[in-house]
């Protein structure tokens, strides 16, 4: 039989890489994901300090534990003082770039936010990504002219009934895909994402997703297992239904499934930014985040979150580093990527696609 090839894919070679379960085979995938790695992004891990700014959100997604049906035991929103200090400790850590991710608070306005990204890039000089969900084009134009340089937003599954089922229209019909358009057009950098093993996900979609983070020309692919929150919708009756739904065709949000959609958009998008999410640590503490940095990922995403926030932002349970100070996280993470040989990137990281274009 002839083997599966590891370039030159077409759609059909990442469905079958993603069934795949012959470890001599899989070892062929990580080899290349991991030699596509190094021959395209090198040796450089980047970290990115992620500052958990609010969980609250008026939105109801079915999955997420900060979602407005997730029971949430306290709202918060950190303050300026409190954002600037972290980003201060991303900086003096020798992080390049800080993450803000929030729920979609609406406290959370568009002058708000500006003054505190033009903040940040005056005082640090660091990247800024933001991650505040679904916004207008008023709000993001704003922040990009502020000085913030990227955007993630995952969109989450390329199922459009399934999306439908577990992520609500707030305002107007949710269309991640075309926000992800305009903010390109805005000059951002963008990333985007899955959840891997969603009750009701086919392989056949997951194959899908993988392929359209080329489509899109994606310059930051973020994946990591769906993880159940309790309480939430998906956790509950919905599930069993979507999963009954998906049959023998179920994805099972597990590590060795991650594993393979990180090598898989590695061999897809070579050189696009991935990090080795939290999601994965969580699903593995041990050895989630450096099988991901060898088989294909580039970038780890430390939190820098004050403590007293971080257990408030479960947007699943039991997630990585929850009860760590953000100097423990980073001694961690820097000692997991020094132990492969890699190297820690120094600067901000930006995404080799994204140079070429500008
Ligand atoms: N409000 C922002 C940030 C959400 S949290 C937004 O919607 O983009 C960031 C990511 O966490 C989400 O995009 C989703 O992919 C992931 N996430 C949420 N709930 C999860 C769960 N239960 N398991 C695994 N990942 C989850």
């Amino acid at each position: 039989m002839p083997q599966k090839p590891v370039e030159n894919f077409d759609k059909d070679s990442v469905l079958a890489w993603l069934i795949e379960n012959s470890p001599a085979e899989l070892d062929r995938l990580w080899q290349k994901a991991d030699d596509v790695r190094c021959q395209c992004v090198g040796d450089d891990v980047w970290l990115r300090g992620l500052i958990e700014v609010s969980n609250n959100c008026a939105r109801s997604c079915a999955y997420c534990g900060i979602s407005l049906v997730a029971p949430r035991p306290k709202i918060y929103l950190m303050d300026k003082a409190e954002i600037m200090d972290s980003a201060k400790k991303a900086l003096e850590y020798g992080y390049g770039t800080v993450v803000l991710q929030a729920g979609e608070d609406p406290r959370i306005t568009g002058p708000w936010m500006a003054d505190i990204v033009s903040c940040i890039k005056r005082e640090t000089g660091l990247a800024i990504t933001l991650s505040l969900g679904e916004r207008s084009d008023e709000e993001l134009k704003m922040w990009r002219e502020a000085g913030a340089d990227r955007y993630l937003l995952r969109f989450e599954t390329s199922d459009e009934k399934l999306y439908r089922q577990i992520h609500p229209d707030l305002g107007g019909p949710s269309n991640r895909i075309a926000q992800l358009e305009r903010m390109r057009g805005m000059g951002y950098e963008i990333g985007t994402g899955i959840m891997i093993g969603l009750p009701g996900q086919t392989w056949k979609s997951l194959a899908n997703d993988i392929w359209l983070f080329r489509k899109y020309g994606i310059d930051m692919v973020g994946v990591g297992p769906f993880l159940e929150s309790p309480g939430t919708p998906l956790a509950g009756e919905l599930s069993k239904a979507l999963r009954a739904s998906a049959g023998d065709s179920q994805v099972p949000s597990d590590d060795l499934t991650a594993l393979k959609v990180i090598a898989l958009t590695r061999l897809l998008c070579p050189d696009t930014n991935i990090p080795a999410t939290t999601a994965l640590a969580t699903i593995d503490p041990t050895g989630g985040r450096v099988h991901g940095l060898q088989r294909g990922a580039n970038v780890v995403m430390p939190n820098v979150t004050p403590a007293e926030y971080r257990s408030l932002y479960q947007t699943y349970p039991g997630k990585a580093g929850t009860n760590e100070t953000a100097d423990v996280s980073r001694h961690k993470i820097e000692s997991q990527i020094l132990s492969l040989g890699r190297t820690i990137g120094k600067g901000p990281g930006t995404s080799l696609k994204y140079l070429q274009q500008h």
